[in-house]
């Protein structure tokens, strides 16, 4: 299983990430192997530096646009000012096992995932390779 992105599109996500000492965060956009294009959201977590909550008026608008034949949501994507690219206690204990693309950025590096059912109530990430050429 692999996904594609642009390397425009991905650099663009580490530049937004690196411009911030907080947690940035937004939609992904394309199909079930493609991210075509992104929607940056505001992070209106409590605490910003640590967590990640995509402003709801953009994920309103992103699914009203999907409805009316604009691109599918696929996932979205947060930065980790620490640098780790796995996802965190925090955010396997807010997944949802959807099948949506998780993608972490920090320190100039990217990995996706995909949150899928685990054992019992938990979520299971599955890295999925990033294709940016
Ligand atoms: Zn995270």
């Amino acid at each position: 299983m692999r996904v594609e992105i642009s390397r425009i599109l991905l650099e663009q996500i580490m530049t937004l990430a690196a411009a911030d000492g907080r947690e940035v965060c937004g939609l992904l956009l394309g199909s079930d192997d493609r991210i075509e294009a992104i929607a940056p959201a505001a992070n209106v977590a409590v605490d910003p530096a640590r967590h990640f909550e995509l402003d709801p008026a953009v994920l309103i608008a992103a699914h009203r646009a999907a409805r009316s034949g604009g691109p599918r949501i696929i996932g979205h994507y947060h930065s980790h000012p620490s640098g780790i690219t796995a996802p965190s206690a925090t955010d396997a204990a807010c997944a949802a096992p959807d099948g949506n693309l998780w993608l972490i950025v920090g320190a100039g590096e990217a990995a996706l995932w995909r949150a899928g059912p685990g054992t019992g109530v938990n979520v299971h990430f599955t890295k999925i390779h990033l294709d940016s050429e």
